[in-house]
């Protein structure tokens, strides 16, 4: 009598296993301006990041992880398209502008919650938006379900500071800091500190959809400027003598916690093993301006080195990626939508050129090959550019003063060793691949923010800066 049973349960779970798998849940966690060197993963010492590092530990970190622009606007816009921003003229951070419709993410391009909308995921973007602030282009607009943030590139943390109901009130730029929240359409009058209040709003949404594919789009502002901690989180810090990195670690903290709460939200569910975690921050950290360390990296945030676009990055999704698996050929922020995407079995338009590739076959090891053969990189009002060789770990800069630079990142992950003289061929045939891949793209669509007084003339907008 076993036998039969035993066969019985056998062929049943060998059914069972053959079933399309459920769609995964996909969070996207983005931090914005950490340094590459402020996780426990990449060797911090100083700033304990242990709910960062759970997902490392759980999945894999990404030694060479990309974002596609070294500055936040256009990094996110890559990021929630997964196609180079320059395709649709996002080459520029935005102004905050919500009177021009222009001034943000094009009505051309769909962003991940549509898409994975067209398989029923339900999906929620949670604090900074960035991606325009006219309301036709809300993040409700633009295929999330529902939002729950605010729509200028920066914001202040106590709440006790946000004093603006309506975002027409700005006089200035930086009052954008100052809007209440919004939930969904409405502003709110939230009362806890910004990042904690950010991750009660991702538990929340999660608790809410236990059963349904869902899309989480989790953008903290932290650590980005102004720097202000509570005092909760500075008095961890105490060991940190320098005070902009004390504040800054307390704000990496509150991050972690909430980090740690929303991982132990999705396993008291008992859907973390249908969940795909990723972790990264927007671009690399302005290390002078908020205390952040890009550990051995060149530069940091606004530069095409190392420092500006290599970030902290790691995804988990249990039972599917290994654990505690260390990559290091290089991927880029756009792989996420195409990962996404292709794992949720969504439909893309076959009219838009995508620039990721689906992360999970080079997780598991089922394709040995480097994701990208090429990635590049352009800052268009610089005339700065890069190629970087995905199989050599080779990177070539063009820019208007020196003319070419090329590192070996394997070598020299401090982008130390110029060695341009001896690597003409790479250097022509890069340039050569450089020009195709420019045809692609096209010149920035609207001013940026460094042009915004430029800018404010000709609009006739009346603002102090
Ligand atoms: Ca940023």
């Amino acid at each position: 009598m076993r036998l039969p049973f035993l066969i019985l349960c056998l062929s049943l779970s060998s059914i069972l296993s053959a079933q399309p798998q459920q769609k995964p849940n996909v969070i996207i966690i983005l931090t914005d301006d950490q340094g590459y060197g402020d996780v426990g993963f990449n060797g911090c010492k100083d700033i304990p990041t242990p709910n960062l590092d759970r997902i490392a530990k759980n999945g894999t970190i990404f030694t060479k992880g990309y974002v596609s622009y070294p500055v936040c606007g256009p990094s996110r816009a890559g990021l929630i398209t997964g196609r180079y921003q320059d395709r649709f003229g996002f080459g520029r951070n935005p102004v905050l502008a919500p009177e021009d419709s222009t001034m943000g993410l094009p009505l051309s391009e769909q962003t991940l919650a549509k898409v994975l909308g067209k398989v029923d995921y339900q999906s929620m973007a949670i604090g900074k938006w960035h991606l325009g602030a006219h309301p036709t282009l809300h993040p409700l607009k633009r295929g999330f379900d529902e939002f729950y943030g605010f729509l200028s590139g920066g914001h202040r943390y106590f709440p006790e500071e946000w004093v603006l109901w309506d975002i027409n009130d700005i006089e200035k730029q930086n009052d954008g800091y100052r809007t209440k929240l919004m939930s969904d359409y409405t502003r709110v009058d939230e009362k806890a500190y910004l990042t904690d209040a950010l991750s009660r709003e991702a538990v929340k949404f999660v608790q809410r959809n236990p059963d349904n594919p869902f899309f989480l789009y989790l953008a903290y502002n932290a650590p980005h400027g102004p720097l202000q901690a509570t005092q909760k989180y500075l008095d961890r810090f105490q060991h940190i003598k320098n005070k902009k990195r004390r504040t800054y670690a307390a704000m990496v903290s509150a991050v972690d916690d909430g980090v740690g709460q929303l991982l132990d939200a999705l396993e008291a569910l008992g859907i973390a093993d249908n969940t795909i975690v990723f972790f990264l921050s927007d671009n690399g950290g302005p290390e002078k301006k908020n205390g952040s360390d890009n550990g051995p990296l060149r530069e940091g945030k606004g530069s095409l080195f190392e420092g500006g676009v290599r970030v902290p990055f790691a995804v988990q999704w249990p039972g599917q990626i290994p654990a505690g698996q260390s990559y290091d050929k290089a991927v880029i922020s756009l792989d996420i939508f195409a990962t996404a995407v292709s794992e949720a079995n969504a439909p893309i338009r076959d009219s838009h050129p995508y620039d990721g590739v689906n992360l999970i076959p080079f997780l598991k090891g089922l394709n040995k090959a480097a994701p990208h053969e090429y990635l590049f990189w352009r800052k268009f009002d610089q005339n700065w550019y890069i190629a970087h060789e995905g199989n050599s770990g080779l990177k070539v800069i063009t820019e208007p003063k020196e003319g070419h630079h090329v590192y070996d990142l394997n070598e020299d992950i401090s982008e130390e060793n110029n060695l341009a003289d001896r690597k003409k061929k790479l250097i022509k045939k890069s340039s050569k691949r450089q020009e195709i891949w420019l045809n692609g793209m096209i010149e920035p669509s609207f001013m940026g923010l460094l042009q915004r007084k430029e800018y404010y003339k000709i609009k006739g907008y009346h603002r102090k800066e």
